[in-house]
């Protein structure tokens, strides 16, 4: 009998029992091609030999050693490298082991920069519906989608959401993507207004949502706008770029593309590439300038921040993704299997959009193409598609609640960045076979 605490507790999944490029093997020797790095998270596959050679040589210097008495060389290295690497004014690096602590930590620091520069009324979080922000309570409250909160919502404390960025469902007839991109971005101003803009602290967002709704990305002029508004109230904007950063989109923070820079910006998964569980928190030279002159300490921690041997098998992926030049094969990869896809699928009856950034795609599923209506949420048709192309060697990322949190379902796909041409056939082949076997 196990006593593993698994994550469903009537599913037994099979051990996985080994990793070689984009591909997973069980016990039984069974492949799986990882088209959706388990959650967004293997950006590199599953044997990178630079980045396993770093934790190696790490571990045989000094594994750990707790911030609160060392800094070590590779936290400095990777702070550098990603600051290096990060347009715009984003100066200090905060490491963490996940994506969680990374929004948790923008949070609080958002909250302490408030008090020190002599705002203590700042409070109120805005972020938008239907995003994914982690699961420990101050992120899940960030976040807004209501099948994760409900369970917990009495714990949650009080946070305001505006509409999402979501052009399928939300650009009307007539509209152009500019018009409407304003339209909802001019939701956060009035939400401002009906807080008191002297009571907002921040506004977090998902530069593309990812888990909730399946790779959606802003339309033209959306950010700009949203940074305007922020600008104008001196409310603080945090990028979550936890799933959609590190190169997933094509760029190496997907903020980039939007032409404007954060405040604060978290990241994760792609930046351990799954070889150690780390995250980070950047933030500007202002709001760190801040607390140094200030309190002159972040009244935060968690005991393995800093990781030494995480924050070297970081590097070791940053080092793949920038000098390597490995990011840059996902944008010409996206656009393949992008194009793969809607040969495919772009005309199937019950596929409503296909959508996404670089190696970012999510397939939204509709029962009717015209009418955009999404399926009876009884038919659990995510849990199906993914359990049929699991069955067909295939590892995607289905969900349900697309739409609110109760309706529509999607797949999303975020395949590593070492993909080949020969791997795109596989993908499509193993989701076709999947949709056909889920469908009602
Ligand atoms: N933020 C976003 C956008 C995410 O997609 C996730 C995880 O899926 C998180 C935060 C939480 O990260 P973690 O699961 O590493 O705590």
């Amino acid at each position: 009998m196990s006593h593993v605490f698994p994550r469903h507790s009537r599913k037994s999944p099979p051990v996985v029992a080994r990793g070689e490029g984009p591909f997973l093997y069980d016990k039984s020797g069974k492949a799986y091609f990882d088209g959706s790095g388990g959650a967004a998270v293997s950006c590199l596959g599953h044997s990178d030999p630079t980045v396993i050679a770093a934790i190696k040589s790490q571990i045989d210097t000094v594994a750990f050693a707790h911030t609160g008495f060392f800094n070590s060389e590779p936290a400095e290295a990777l702070s550098d490298a990603l600051i290096q690497a990060a347009p715009g004014n984003l100066d200090r690096v905060y490491l963490v082991s996940g994506g969680s602590e990374a929004m948790e930590s923008a949070l609080k620091l958002a909250r302490q920069y408030a008090l020190e520069k002599g705002e203590p009324n700042r409070r109120h979080i805005i972020a938008r519906r239907q995003s994914y922000h982690g699961n420990t309570l101050g992120a899940l409250a960030t976040g807004g989608n209501m099948w994760r909160r409900e369970p917990f919502a009495p714990m949650l404390m009080d946070t305001h959401h505006i509409a999402p960025c979501y052009a399928y469902r939300g650009q009307e007839t007539g509209e152009s993507a500019f018009d409407y991109g304003q339209r909802i971005a001019n939701e956060l101003e009035t939400k401002i207004a009906e807080l008191g803009a002297e009571n907002v602290l921040a506004f977090v967002a998902e530069p593309v949502v990812g888990a909730t709704s399946g790779a959606v990305p802003p339309v033209e002029g959306y950010f700009k706008r949203i940074r305007e508004i922020c600008d104008s109230h001196g409310v603080l904007l945090i990028l979550d770029e936890v799933m959609c950063g590190m190169g997933r989109t094509g760029s190496l923070f997907a903020y980039e593309q939007e032409g404007i820079t954060p405040d604060i910006c978290a990241v994760a998964k792609g930046l351990g590439a799954g070889y150690q569980p780390i995250g980070a928190m950047l933030c500007t030279a202002e709001i760190y300038d801040t607390i140094r002159d200030g309190s002159g300490f972040f009244q935060h921690g968690h005991t393995y921040n800093g990781h030494p041997t995480a924050a070297a098998a970081a590097l070791a992926v940053l080092t793949r993704l920038t000098v390597d030049g490995l990011a840059d094969r996902v944008a010409p990869m996206g656009a393949k299997l992008h194009t793969a896809l809607t040969d495919r699928f772009g005309q199937h009856a019950h596929i409503g959009d296909i959508r996404g950034r670089g190696l970012f795609i999510g397939m939204e599923l509709v029962a009717d193409r015209e009418t955009k209506t999404p399926h009876d949420p009884a038919l659990q048709l995510h849990g199906k598609i993914k359990a049929a192309a699991f069955d067909a060697g295939l590892i995607c990322y289905p969900m349900g609640g697309t739409i609110d949190g109760k309706q529509g379902n999607h797949i999303l796909l975020a395949p590593p960045f070492i993909i080949e041409d020969s791997h795109i056939p596989l993908i499509i082949d193993a989701l076709d076979t999947a949709i056909t076997a889920s469908l009602p």
